[in-house]
């Protein structure tokens, strides 16, 4: 994805992995091979391999403003000790280049969002110094909904009390508390403004507090939708929810209202972990939903 224009506003994006990341069916356990074939002509090789694995990609995205620079889910994370998930496990990433290939120094972030708090979206929020879990992006106030601030943090309370594995990967620990530890942490509402224009919304489901980010400038309307939809594939039946949904009721709830919000419109979608042309637009298509990505 190259840097976008939004009316007044740019978008650009920090990529920590992108590539083959699981089967399919053990991201979407409803999904099947028959579902995948009778799409596979929008569905791969971009989004989809021949072996039916999902490619996937982590970034972050950028959304300058006038006033604020706005670094949007902060991907796994390096150094991070994942054992249960190898390849998350203590990654070695050049994220912090990769945003300086796009011009944006850690000490410029305003704001970091993490729409919902899995070890995912809240990896970047610290970084190890001098073996200690500290905030990243110095000036920056991390926003994060109260409702899902407060849900972890009696998960991995209870976790401790009962001597159970940490919740999320041990991230509230090393990717959440230092920022709070410092300060730095702002708890919001779930329709936060950053300023007009920009604002949080609740879309619950995938977690108790998930939100997306909306941004409008001079008539152009973009979604940070985090992971209402992990794969294209989604689209062809917005019921498919994934293994990682909090509630899967609710979160094709969220699916289903945003992606009829958003079809055939000029809005953008940009996902947390859509590969190749990352963002696009969702258009309808004989009875179903496709995703087209920008430049395609
Ligand atoms: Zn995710």
């Amino acid at each position: 994805m190259k840097k976008h224009r939004l009316g007044e506003f740019s978008i650009d994006r920090v990529v920590e992995y992108e590539g083959p990341f699981a089967a399919l069916q053990r991201i979407i356990p409803n999904i099947t091979n028959e579902a995948i074939d009778a799409n596979a002509d929008w569905l791969k090789p971009l989004f989809v391999d021949q072996d039916n694995n999902a490619i996937m990609s982590f970034h972050s995205y950028v959304l300058k403003t006038r006033r604020h620079t706005i670094l949007i889910d902060t991907c796994v994370g390096n150094d991070k000790p994942r054992p249960h998930r190898p390849s998350w496990h203590q990654q070695n990433y050049d994220y912090l280049q990769a945003m300086a290939r796009i011009g944006v120094h850690p000490d410029e972030i305003d704001f970091v969002c993490c729409t919902h708090l899995h070890a995912d979206h809240v990896g970047w929020n610290t970084q190890l110094v001098n073996q200690q879990w500290v905030p990243t992006f110095a000036k920056a106030k991390y926003v994060f909904a109260q409702t899902e601030y407060e849900h972890w943090e009696q998960a991995h309370r209870s976790a401790l009390a009962t001597s159970q594995p940490a919740p999320n990967h041990g991230s509230f620990a090393d990717s959440i508390l230092p920022v709070v530890d410092a300060g730095q942490a702002l708890m919001v509402a779930q329709d936060f403004e950053f300023e007009e224009g920009v604002y949080l919304q609740a879309a619950r489901g995938h977690t108790p507090g998930n939100c997306v980010l909306h941004a409008h400038s001079q008539g152009a309307h973009a979604v940070f939708s985090g992971d209402i939809l992990h794969t294209p594939a989604q689209l062809i039946n917005l019921g498919w929810s994934s293994n990682f949904c909090h509630d899967a009721q609710a979160a094709e709830d969220s699916r289903i209202a945003l992606v009829h919000s958003l079809a055939d419109t000029s809005s953008l979608l940009l996902p947390a972990h859509f590969p190749g042309p990352v963002a696009g637009h969702v258009v309808s298509h004989k009875g179903q939903f496709r995703f087209r990505g920008l430049g395609t």
